[in-house]
This record gives structure tokens, C-alpha cells and sequence, in this order.
């Protein structure tokens, strides 16, 4: 909050659920309406688990639910997309592009949102064109890093660039490593990253770690 994001994201699936939505009302009450909230279950709920979830959450004004089933189960997660409409906490998924592919996913109707990373995707061109991909379908994309070094995770901000009007990406993660590889190009600054405009990654800004 006091670096500027207006966009926050809450690891959730670890506790109890009752332990959950007190952490999420606590959070809404700290941050106030303005924040954007999302919440990962990283696959940690059964489908009776995550109906009982979404629906304690879905007071809460979540942006969405993160994977709240496991990965392979395309069709709880079609299903808790079609019930507790009204009130109904949009899914993404993550893991289940990489388990199930983006085509199984699409074809099941299975999220609103899809978390694509590039070095997961096979690189940035490769997740650019499922960005699109799905956007074309009419789920909406958002670009993460895996906990990449500065390389990937520049490769990861300039694809996320390269998406109109693109959601709210999980891209400020290099504070989370103890070191790196060479200064960030394009460090956060108020909640933002001013993406460079020079050619190549990050206008030549690795050409010495080429060399060294
Ligand atoms: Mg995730």
C-alpha cells in the first residue's frame, strides 16, 4: 500500500476456510474498497471446500479466486463458475494451464482469467500469443513471473506491455530473491513499472551479463 499497488494478492488454501475469510475481511477492512483484491488457493480446496470458500468470500469484492480446485479439475472449476451467480467470485487459473494446456481450458470454460508465465509457456513469445489467445476468447489474461531472476522477469514485463489494456500483472516479485543477476531496468515505482522503450530486452540492458 505504501509502495502505490492498487492491486493485492493473498495466499489463501493453508488455513481453515473460517481462518481464510477472516484474513480476507481483515485485509478489506486495513486496505478499504479502492484496493483490488485476489486470493491463490494454489489447488489446496475439494469442490465442496472452495463453494463454501467462495461463498464466505465472496463479501469480500474479490477480483478472483486463483485456482481453487486442483489443477486437473477442469470441470469443478466450470461448475464454480456457472453456480453462486449473483454474488459469484470470478476463477482464474494458473496451474491448470500448465497441467491441463490452455486449449483443454478454454474448451471447459474452466476461468474468467487466465495467470500465463512466460518461462512456464516455453518464453514470452509463446505467452504473448496465449495472452491474446485468450483474450480473444473472452477470458482475461494476466502475465506473472515464476520468481525469475531480472532477465525472465524483464521478459515477463514486456510481454504483460505488449497486452492491451492488460489487468493488474504479478510482476513486482524481485524484492522476494536475495540477490540478482544485474540491477532491475524497470524497478517498481508508486504500484507501477515504467516499462522500457528501447530495443531489445530492456534496450540492451543485459549486453554485460552477455559478456561476463
Ligand atoms: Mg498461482
Amino acid at each position: 500500500m505504501s509502495e502505490g499497488f492498487d492491486c493485492l494478492k493473498l495466499k489463501v488454501g493453508a488455513r481453515s476456510v473460517d481462518a481464510d475469510i477472516e484474513r480476507v475481511r481483515a485485509v478489506r477492512e486495513a486496505v478499504g474498497d479502492r484496493i483490488a483484491l485476489r486470493v491463490d488457493a494454489n489447488g489446496a480446496w475439494d469442490r465442496e471446500t472452495a463453494r463454501r470458500a467462495l461463498d464466505g468470500l465472496a463479501a469480500f469484492d474479490l477480483a478472483y479466486a486463483e485456482q481453487p480446485l486442483p489443477a486437473d479439475d477442469l470441470e469443478g472449476l466450470a461448475t464454480l463458475r456457472e453456480t453462486g451467480r449473483g454474488s459469484r467470485v470470478p476463477i482464474a487459473v494458473d496451474e491448470s494451464v500448465g497441467a491441463r494446456g490452455l486449449d483443454a481450458v478454454l474448451d471447459a470454460d474452466a476461468a474468467d482469467v487466465a495467470v500465463l508465465k512466460p518461462m512456464a509457456l516455453g518464453g514470452p513469445d509463446q505467452a504473448l500469443a496465449a495472452a491474446l489467445r485468450v483474450r480473444s476468447t473472452g477470458v482475461d489474461p494476466v502475465v506473472t513471473t515464476t520468481i525469475d531472476a531480472v532477465v525472465a522477469r524483464t521478459a515477463a514485463v514486456h510481454v504483460a506491455a505488449a497486452v492491451p489494456d492488460v489487468s493488474p500483472c504479478g510482476l513486482a516479485t524481485g524484492s522476494l530473491l536475495d540477490e540478482d543477476l544485474s540491477p532491475d531496468p524497470c524497478p517498481v515505482a508508486d504500484g507501477r513499472i515504467l516499462v522500457p522503450s528501447g530495443p531489445g530486452l530492456a534496450g540492451g540492458a543485459f549486453d554485460e551479463l552477455r559478456r561476463s
